[in-house]
């Protein structure tokens, strides 16, 4: 498994549809100060749907959007694909090439899909989650997160370990049980609440 490509299309600095190819092994990516190196990065971390915009590097998620320069408007949405090579089957998918895409609008928001079907964010976390790719699985390491890292306290750094270790699927499904338990539980309470009212 390996990214094979990267299309950009309104997002940050790209405003032109911009596709990068990419080969196994090792990519470097460089350039001047301030020409887009690190919004790659950051349309990687985006499609795989990172939720913060601090992590992005912006104040809210819209500045994911091109804002415009001295020569060409903003743009009213962003987009992003990511390509990734399966054919060792690393993605529980049945496709050779899995392509996920992210598309936001001004007006808030995100659509997602995978090979072109729209889906959810959970479907893509879930997704990749088993992979070790992931924006939480720690793949991509920003300038200064290694002193996050280093910094970080005891509860922090097990949760590094539960997610390198592919717990983190798991945690949520049984976050997202509990919280339907909660419901029913609630839901029960009420029909016994009606049953006493109308005995
Ligand atoms: P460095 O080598 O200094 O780390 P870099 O090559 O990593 O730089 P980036 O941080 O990726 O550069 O890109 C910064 C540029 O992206 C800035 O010129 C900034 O104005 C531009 N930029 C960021 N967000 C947007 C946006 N929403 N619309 C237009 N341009 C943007």
């Amino acid at each position: 498994m390996y990214v094979k490509s990267l299309t950009l299309k309104g997002f940050k600095s790209f405003a032109s549809a911009t596709h990068l190819r990419l080969e196994p092994g090792i990519t470097c990516i460089v350039g001047p100060n301030g020409s887009g190196k690190s919004n790659v990065v950051d349309a990687l971390a985006w499609v795989m749907g990172e939720q913060g915009a601090k992590s992005l590097r912006g104040g809210k998620m819209e500045d994911v959007i091109f804002a415009g320069t001295a020569g060409r408007a903003p743009l009213g949405r962003a987009e992003v694909a990511l390509t990734i090579d399966n054919t060792d089957g690393a993605l529980p998918i049945d496709y050779t090439e899995v392509t996920i895409a992210r598309t936001m609008f001004r007006n808030g928001g995100s659509d997602y899909s995978i090979n072109g079907t729209p889906c959810r964010l959970l479907d893509i976390q879930e997704l990749l989650s088993d992979s070790g790719i992931g924006r939480e699985m720690h793949v991509i390491v920003g300038q200064g997160q290694l002193d996050t890292v280093l910094r970080a306290t005891p509860e922090e750094r097990r949760g590094f370990i539960e997610e390198a270790a592919g717990v983190l699927k798991h945690r949520k499904r049984k976050e997202r049980a509990l919280r339907k338990l909660d419901a029913m539980e609630a839901n029960l309470t009420r029909v016994q609440d009606l049953t006493g009212e109308i005995r």
